[in-house]
């Protein structure tokens, strides 16, 4: 057993005003899902991302379910999903009742906008501004643009398309908080505030986190609160228990939304820290021919959530799996790309289009250590380990 230090690929970091907040919420006894904290981290994070709305959810798989819930999802219809993504943003459509339909990614792991126009302009049929699907019949509702890693997804391209076939765009935005455009007709927005409805994530790997929690973002008062109704069981009249739609119990605890409240204290922060080590391994990783970290849009200032590298295995001695086991007998963690959605076995018989971007990108990416303990000299360490 080495006695290397290890070097996770993801974790929290846990140095402000978190243990101060959670205790006021055990000396009050406020623990639950009513508290002040809960509105607080609700308006701050409104306001550090530009909407006029945020609904605390308990997870962001939740805040996905509920916003595409309330972008008109019903049961049976469709929802264009990029394959390359974390399973949860199909499973929310699924829990719908939905269907997705994979669309291949752009090289910036984001979904192909061409791909799609190219699906929308063979396999669909339009119908009194209903977009169908040829050949399932279904109504195909939305879109769920995932800011993969970070990236800021092309929504110049993006939402013109959506807007001629009549999609509603919920933006999957769990991993880009702190992301932002620089130009083009979104500049200065925030990812996850540009469609109909944003969502995020506090899972513990994300650049904030509330140990599990999510957040809907919308400009649009009628949606903000229907968010909140449904999150909160659908309750009508709070005296006489009388609810209206069957809701969910997604609301966050007063708990986890103090350990929130904290964490965003400290993004601004956490955001120069990705900024910092993305530069030093993008330094370090020049000395290695075959290795590359992954190329950043460069209409928007992204967030730099995770590393992905490219390897290019006709310049470097190993390919992914090589490269993943050879870091790990040095423990440092690091994971590929997941799984394609559409390859997955719930979803293998869901309708895709080709997708050869995501394919090359799954065997060509490895992701590396991005959390925000991580000094010059641990991602120093990190590339040293790297077999030459
Ligand atoms: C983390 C993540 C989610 C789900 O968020 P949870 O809070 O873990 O439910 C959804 N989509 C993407 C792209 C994510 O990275």
């Amino acid at each position: 057993m080495s006695n290397e230090t290890f070097y996770p690929l993801s974790v929290p970091v846990i140095r402000g005003n978190e243990s101060k907040y959670v205790q006021e919420c055990l000396d009050t006894e406020w623990v639950s899902t009513a508290g002040s904290f809960v509105n607080r981290l609700e308006t701050e994070f409104a306001s550090i991302v530009g909407a006029r709305h945020a609904i605390a959810c308990s997870s962001g798989t939740a805040a996905l379910q509920v916003a595409l819930r309330c972008a008109g999802v019903c049961a049976g219809e469709e929802v264009i999903v990029p394959t390359v993504t974390f399973i949860a943003t199909a499973n929310s459509v699924s829990y719908l009742g939905a269907h997705p339909v994979f669309v291949d990614c752009d090289p910036f792991y984001n979904i192909n906008v061409e791909s799609l126009r190219s699906f929308l302009e063979t396999n669909t049929s339009r119908r009194e501004g209903v977009t169908f699907n040829k050949e399932t019949k279904r109504r195909i509702a939305a879109v769920v643009p995932v800011h993969v890693f970070g990236n800021a997804v092309d929504m110049d391209q993006l939402v013109p398309l959506c807007d001629e076939f009549n999609l509603a765009i919920v933006e999957d935005a769990a991993e880009s908080l702190g992301t932002r455009y620089r130009s083009g007709r979104h500049s200065a927005r925030h990812s996850g505030t540009i469609g109909l409805l944003g969502c995020f994530s506090f899972n513990g790997n994300k650049i904030v986190t509330t140990g599990g929690g999510g957040m809907i973002v919308t400009d649009d008062d009628d949606l903000a609160s229907r968010c909140r109704h449904l999150t909160t069981t659908a309750k009508e009249d709070e005296v006489r228990y009388i609810h209206d739609e069957i809701g969910y119990n997604f609301r966050l605890t007063n708990l986890q939304a103090a350990v929130g409240v904290a964490q965003l204290e400290s993004l601004s922060q956490f955001l120069e820290i990705k900024r910092n080590n993305h530069s030093v391994y993008n330094r370090l990783l020049d000395e290695i021919p075959g290795l590359d970290l992954a190329a950043t849009p460069s209409y928007a200032d992204n967030n730099l959530w995770m590393y992905p590298v490219r390897i290019d295995t006709g310049l470097f001695s190993m390919d992914r799996e090589e490269l993943l086991k050879a870091l790990a007998e040095h423990r440092v963690q690091t994971r590929p790309l997941w799984q394609l959605n559409h390859r997955q076995s719930p979803y293998s018989h869901c309708m895709a289009t080709a997708c050869p971007t995501a394919d090359r990108l799954l065997a060509e990416t490895l992701c590396f250590p991005c959390s925000t303990n991580l000094t010059d000299s641990d991602v120093e360490e990190i590339v040293s380990r790297i077999p030459r």
